[in-house]
């Protein structure tokens, strides 16, 4: 058997262990993205409440504060009902409304400061429904991704067991090329000449179309050394089909 030949065993089982695997590849990027956006979630989620955590303390400093002003509202009301002159109780009373105007707009901060704190836990009960709903897709996402990995997981291990009796016939530096190959082009990695015409001498590679000269195919049908498409370095075989259209027509 030649290089290539032993070598397009090892493909076709590289064809078909990339086949199978496609779906659960699938399924597993479809899973990882399910994950990305719950952690997304999950760290808006601790922004958020560390934000209504700070505007709650400093919310809480503002009752306070309030409420340390209405004491001494209340303290210089006192004092002010007890004036002795006119000028006393206009003194007491202009002090009191300043005060009441330092509290006004420390409320109007703090009101502020809660309306936020309102929107921020609306937006917290979104997120949370949100993860709820993403939490179900995750999870159909991973039975999906289990499903596809069992399906296919006895397949998978007889054909890897195939491919390693299969490459230990493939010369070394052959077997490297072809796998520096396959990384990129994967199932474009060999392609089968196709004779376009035998006694015009038209022939073509199968992946990218572009001529073959005759002497490639002969070495191909003579010796089967290993033999790269000068257009597109995909590796070439004779498939059935080319091999019989070589055959010379019976009488
Ligand atoms: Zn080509």
């Amino acid at each position: 058997m030649s290089e290539t030949a032993k070598l397009l065993r090892v493909f076709l089982v590289d064809k078909q262990l990339s086949g199978l695997t496609s779906r659960l590849k699938a399924a597993e990027r479809f899973l990882g993205e399910q994950e990305k956006q719950l952690s997304q979630l999950g760290s808006r989620k601790s922004t958020i409440e560390a934000q209504i955590k700070q505007l709650a303390a400093t919310v809480a400093n503002h009752e306070g504060e309030m409420s340390r002003l209405d004491a001494r509202i209340e303290h210089l009301r006192t004092q002010m009902n007890s004036a002795q002159t006119n000028r006393e109780y206009k003194a007491f009373l202009t002090e009191i409304n300043t005060i009441k105007a330092d509290r006004s707009k420390i409320e109007t901060v703090a009101l502020e400061q809660m309306a936020q704190i309102d929107g921020l836990k609306g937006q917290l009960a979104e997120i949370d429904t949100s993860r709820e709903d993403r939490q179900k897709v995750r999870s159909v996402a991973d039975d999906e991704r289990t499903k596809r990995a069992d399906e296919i997981r006895e397949r998978v291990e007889q054909l890897k067991k195939e491919r390693e009796s299969l490459i230990a016939e493939v010369p070394a530096t052959v077997l490297s090329d072809y796998q520096a190959l396959y990384a990129r082009r994967e199932d474009e990695s060999m392609a089968p000449v196709e004779v376009q015409d035998r006694k015009r001498h038209e022939f073509n590679c199968g992946s990218c179309m572009m001529s073959i000269p005759v002497e490639i195919v002969n070495r191909l049908m003579t010796h089967g050394t290993i033999t790269r498409c000068v257009s597109c370095q995909c590796i070439l075989y004779m498939d059935e089909a080319a091999t019989s259209a070589m055959q010379p027509a019976k009488r």
